[in-house]
């Protein structure tokens, strides 16, 4: 038997608004899987809200996201994706994942 401890991962990211007030893209970003996982705080999830729906790019890439969270959800219920869509999305995450700073 093998003792299995679900290990809490803490989000550690820069500020969502920055000095200048603006939200920034890359930002919003960064927390929009964590925001579908609703491990977000409220007042940043706010913030990610309107910002999505104000920035057409930033909505592009939620939907992406939510279609991932919804594959994953799917595996788990034993349903199988098809394939060209799985590649599809998998493909956009991992651009989003080495995206060069
Ligand atoms: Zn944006």
């Amino acid at each position: 038997m093998t003792g299995h401890a679900h290990q809490h991962v803490e989000h550690t990211f820069s500020a969502l608004v920055g000095e200048d007030g603006e939200v920034h893209c890359a930002e919003v970003l960064q927390r929009v899987n964590v925001f579908i996982d609703h491990e977000i705080d409220e007042a940043s999830a706010d913030t990610i809200r309107q910002h999505l729906a104000a920035c057409e790019p930033c909505l592009d890439q939620f939907d992406v996201a939510e279609a991932v969270k919804q594959l994953v959800r799917r595996c788990c219920l034993g349903e199988q994706a098809p394939d060209s869509l799985r590649l599809k999305v998998l493909r956009v995450v991992a651009d989003q994942a080495d995206e060069p700073r």
